[in-house]
């Protein structure tokens, strides 16, 4: 029951309280453009939104995605106990409107009414050598989940080879491809390598590092941070209305691949980055 309430709040602050991280960019961003543009207006109106969910507990976007869990667990978790915890927290929020009902049989289009159907919410269960639980939620829009791209390397139609430089142009193309919808501006997490569901599932859990947290290896973490600058030249900006914001940042994660294989994930995420993190330590918990 104490662990349902928890994971409960963790849905609740998700839905209606925007990672500071992701804030403060589009406050830093609502900076750079000129006063009095679309792009500004824009940005304004996001922050004015994410204020007012805050203080009045509602959901900061009537579209509040689907649910995805991580959940790192000690060896003498009960993964059938984290499961049935999960999925009574989403009944219950989505009861208290934390959560739209978003689960939708894929041909009737009928709906579940509570969030909850096969691989709904999505669980990825990991057990892990600490002695503590880790849950962390992401909230995944439809509008910038259509977003997303795969590319297989090389892409003849992009002249984009099996390099960093080809990395470069599909990233650029899923941008390009992505302009006037998806919410911006966007964060990306991005996947070098892997096979296709691996690479795309990776790509996802790169939303999960914080604005600004560089990959550990310096020639990835450059690339981030050139790429970023360079897709806000693109001129998209702001829900595509033009300006210097089309990108709050680039988190790329690398990854093994087969000989034959070289794919290139993007999951591209709306400026509504909901994410959060629950840690279970004992009797301490924390919201982060
Ligand atoms: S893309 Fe994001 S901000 Fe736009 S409607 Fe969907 S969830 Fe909301």
């Amino acid at each position: 029951m104490a662990l349902t309430s928890q994971i409960l709040e963790l849905i609740r602050i998700s839905s209606t309280d925007l990672p500071a991280d992701v804030e403060n960019a589009i406050q830093e961003a609502t900076k750079r453009e000129e006063v009095g543009s679309s792009a500004a207006t824009v940005l304004q109106t996001i922050e004015e939104n994410i204020k007012l969910a805050r203080k009045e507990t509602t959901a900061m976007c009537q579209d509040t995605g689907s649910l995805v869990f991580y959940i790192d667990y000690p060896e003498c978790g009960n993964e059938r106990i984290y499961r049935e915890s999960i999925l009574d927290a989403v009944r219950e929020a989505t009861n208290l409107k934390y959560l739209r009902p978003n689960t939708v049989e894929p041909l009737s289009g009928k709906n579940s009414g509570d969030n909850i159907g096969r691989n709904a919410p999505y669980l990825h269960f990991h057990q892990w050598d600490k002695d503590y639980v880790r849950i962390r939620f992401m909230q995944k829009g439809g509008g910038c989940e259509n977003c997303g791209a795969q590319y297989r390397l090389p892409d003849s139609t992009l002249n984009a080879g099996r390099d960093i430089k080809g990395v470069r142009k599909a990233i650029i193309d899923a941008v390009f491809q992505a302009q006037g919808q998806g919410c911006a501006p966007a964060i990306l997490g991005i996947s070098i390598g892997g096979d296709r569901a691996v690479s795309y599932t990776y790509a996802k859990e790169q939303l999960f590092r914080k604005i600004g947290e560089r990959n550990p290896d310096k020639e990835i973490a450059e690339f981030e941070v050139e790429l970023c600058k360079e897709l806000n030249t693109m001129g998209i900006g702001p829900m595509g209305f033009g300006g210097k914001t089309t990108i709050l940042d680039v988190l790329v994660g690398i990854q093994p691949r087969h000989p034959a294989s070289f794919f290139v994930s993007i999951s591209y995420m709306c400026w509504a980055c909901r994410r959060r993190t629950l840690t279970i330590k004992g009797n301490e918990v924390e919201y982060d």
